[in-house]
């Protein structure tokens, strides 16, 4: 097993500490073997029973908090079926700890002491509570107007925080300059993180008795959740336990859209934009690093992208309080984008709701106020 670079297929062993190639591509992993619907009916309710699927050495011993399963809830809305994949009620409130557990079984296995990443968000709380949980030195870098209520729990998990002056970008330079000295387990560019997100599309493939939806919508800021899903789907495909992938739709507030302008223009990658504000604050990513992959998946699915407003995605989110779903406005963009969805193509859909709203009832509020 092995890594392959996405842009020039270099190959490197899984034990190098690289976060990307000599050539400053992205890397992806790929497993020769899978699970098979027989064996999951004896296995542990957690993303562990797709661990076939994961391209781990079989020796690694997972780190894990009992990630996954989550329920998918389904509901009439405006005479259509659609479902709800509640994905906020995993250990640390996100979806992200699907990759958090894969990516940190990694990182124990290959006998790093201390990983260093970049977020401040869902993805720096879900890997600092999995350090705490593999007994991993843990420093999330973070920008110094980072508001301290949103580190409280990075810290409260014993993660070291490290606020650097200036941007976004600056605090990922920094990251990248400290990972010459210890590991940069990034959920952006360690293709792992990926291979845990994928076990959502075998969850819903399970729930929905061994079949796939038309549509899965997913809230697109780096666009990981969206690549994860479709390496799943797809794998399921190969299998052949389904017959085609679901059309894969991110979201993007149109504050901060670079993905959906590519989609909307053709573009191979990312588009170029100056980001505004936005509520959903969590897919606010101005230059995805993976947007090539991204895209692609989008195209290949039959998919595509929808662009909402901020009223759009306040709109969606009490709506879904309303139905008793406590999701982060970032996670409500689905509905938002669901909405704006041609009716033929709303039927059956699939929405991921992504992160809790019990990280920010503050906030919320205010916002609700
Ligand atoms: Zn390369």
């Amino acid at each position: 097993m092995h890594y392959t670079c996405f842009s020039c297929g270099g190959q490197y062993p899984l034990t190098d500490r690289r976060f990307r190639c000599d050539c400053g591509g992205f890397l992806t992993v790929e497993s020769s073997e899978f699970f098979t619907p027989e064996a999951l009916s004896e296995r542990d309710f957690s993303i562990w029973r797709y661990r076939e699927a994961f391209g781990l050495p079989e020796e690694a011993e997972p780190v894990s908090l009992g990630e996954g399963r989550t329920p998918l809830v389904r509901r009439e809305i405006a005479g259509q079926d659609v479902a709800f994949k509640l994905d906020y009620l995993q250990p640390s409130g996100s979806f992200k700890d699907r990759g958090a557990s894969v990516l940190m079984t990694l990182v124990k296995f290959i006998g790093v002491e201390r990983i260093v990443e970049d977020s401040s968000g869902n993805a720096g709380a879900a890997m600092a509570a999995y350090a705490a949980a593999a007994g991993i030195g843990c420093t999330i870098f973070s920008p110094d107007y980072t508001p301290d209520g949103k580190l409280v729990q990075i810290r409260l998990y014993g993660a070291q925080v490290e606020k650097v002056p200036g941007t976004r970008q600056d605090t990922n330079d920094a990251a990248i300059r400290a990972a010459a000295t210890a590991f940069y387990a990034s959920h952006l560019w360690n293709p792992f993180f990926g291979q845990g997100l994928a076990t959502a599309a075998y969850e819903i493939w399970e729930q929905m008795g061994g079949r796939v939806p038309p549509a899965v919508l997913v809230p697109v800021g780096s666009g990981g959740y969206l690549e994860g899903l479709a390496i799943g789907f797809r794998a399921l495909v190969r299998a052949g336990y389904a017959a085609a992938l679901p059309r894969l739709i991110g979201v993007q507030a149109h504050n901060c859209a670079p993905l959906h302008l590519a989609w909307e223009r053709g573009l191979a990658d990312y588009a170029a934009i100056e980001p505004q504000p936005t509520v959903a604050e969590g897919i606010a990513v101005q230059r995805p690093p993976r947007a090539a992959a991204v895209l692609a998946a989008v195209r290949g699915s039959g998919g595509r992208t929808v662009g909402v407003s901020e009223e759009e995605i306040l709109d969606a989110t009490k709506a879904l309080f309303g139905l008793g779903l406590f999701a982060e406005p970032t996670s409500a963009s689905v509905l938002a984008g669901w909405r704006k969805l041609p009716p033929a193509e709303r039927d059956g859909a699939v929405m991921i709701l992504t992160g809790s709203g019990l990280k920010q009832t503050k906030r919320l509020g205010e916002l609700f106020a």
